[in-house]
């Protein structure tokens, strides 16, 4: 698993790819993915708070606003 980089309105994003949530920095995508594996089935509030969106299972991308 990696951290995985996602195009979005010319510039980049990051997503855990665990739990799918989208961050601007990819050291915080980076920080949940590394929560995610250590804690399965639970989501960092600390990390999930600095999200700005989630993968979604088709692939796409919903931003949080
Ligand atoms: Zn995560």
């Amino acid at each position: 698993m990696m951290v995985k980089r996602v195009e979005h309105a010319g510039g980049e994003l990051y997503a855990c790819e665990v739990c799918g949530l989208v961050y601007r920095d990819f050291e915080h995508a980076l920080a949940c993915e590394e929560f995610c594996r250590s804690h399965p089935g639970r989501c960092s509030r600390s990390a999930s708070a600095r999200a700005v969106g989630r993968l979604l299972p088709d692939g796409g991308l919903q931003l949080f606003r």
